[in-house]
């Protein structure tokens, strides 16, 4: 029986721990290797059955969020209610707390909390597969956000295969004022990677065409090593985030000074994630990063964190 009360989803953002960025492919995206943790910060959204389609968001940076139809969200709901052939008619409301355009997969997280909070109050009961496919129509981060925990995403980042994590990670992750787009920071990957063509192996691409996730990293995720996760981390779109964004070599800078194990852009930025060895490091490096005024503030959490759950009874 479809609900008549509100549902909830709670879905997690996401840190790449590897991103290895490939040449760009005819359709315009770039080949990734890219090695997704799901960490504790939270975007909750709730459905309500509405008279038609419409979304309110609460929270920081909600004002840069659309309500329109161009809202994730409302897409996730309307491909939903078309797939059952349906209508939409819903009340989607987000109390955000993921930086929007972070780099830490926000937009992709409601996305995938609106799929599911809808099949939940509709009982569409769509299979999980499916799911997946409309989450991978919605966005190359969606399906992630749907699974959670750590994964490869192979392609343009979609195709995933869940990793073994042993244990549990501590970060700490420093937010800034404003957001980063991401299709500009992968043009000005491509663009710093034309220009240092030849002459600045920091921007070669050893095998453009077929990036591959690192033994290491994987093995470090495996064995819970913090210190061999941090000597593995990396973000091919970290020095394009850096150069659309200078100051976030000094956010880098002081991560590194209070104490972190690594530190790197998260994603295509400008969230920077730093890995502490464990919960009480996390809390000073936090509190040391927050005072230098190198970020807008800096939250401790730990991974990897549970894909899109409902949490309404
Ligand atoms: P990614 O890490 O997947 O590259 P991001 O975290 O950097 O993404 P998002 O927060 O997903 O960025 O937002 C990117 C853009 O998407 C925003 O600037 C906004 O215009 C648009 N957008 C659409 N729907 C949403 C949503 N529900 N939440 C946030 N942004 C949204």
């Amino acid at each position: 029986m479809p609900r008549t009360a509100a549902v909830t989803v709670r879905v997690p953002a996401k840190v790449n721990v590897q991103l290895a960025v490939g040449a760009v492919r005819p359709d315009g995206y770039h080949d990734l290797a890219n090695v997704f943790l799901a960490v504790g910060l939270y975007d909750e959204v709730t459905v309500t059955p509405a008279d038609a389609l419409r979304v309110t968001c609460t929270g920081p940076g909600s004002d840069q969020v659309p309500l329109d139809g161009g809202n994730l969200a409302a897409r996730a709901a309307e491909l939903l209610a078309a797939h059952h052939g349906r209508t939409p008619d819903v009340h989607v409301h987000i109390a955000k707390d993921i930086p929007v355009a972070g780099g830490m997969a926000g937009g992709s997280a409601d996305a995938a909390g609106a799929l599911l909070a809808c099949d939940t109050l509709w009982d569409t009961r769509t299979p999980r597969e499916e799911l997946l496919e409309l989450c991978a129509e919605l966005g190359s981060d969606v399906p992630f956000s749907l699974v959670g925990g750590a994964a490869l995403g192979r392609g343009r980042g979609e195709q995933l295969t869940p990793l073994e994590v042993k244990g549990t990670f501590h970060w700490v992750f420093a937010l800034a004022d404003g957001g980063l787009s991401t299709p500009e920071v992968y043009r000005e990957c491509d663009r710093l990677r034309d220009l240092a063509a030849g002459t600045d192996p920091a921007f070669d691409l050893a095998d453009p065409a077929a990036p591959e996730a690192d033994a290491a990293l994987l093995a470090a995720l495996r064995t819970g090593d913090a210190h061999d996760l941090a000597a593995a981390l990396f973000n091919d779109l970290q020095p394009a985030a850096v150069s659309l964004r200078p100051s976030l070599a000094q956010t880098l800078t002081a991560g590194a000074d209070a104490g972190a194990l690594a530190g790197l852009v998260s994603g295509s930025g400008p969230s920077c994630a730093f890995l502490a060895s464990d919960a009480d490091a996390a809390a000073r490096i936090a509190g040391t990063l927050a005072a230098s005024g190198t970020c807008r503030t800096a939250r401790p959490t730990t991974s990897p964190a549970p894909g899109a759950t409902v949490t309404t009874p």
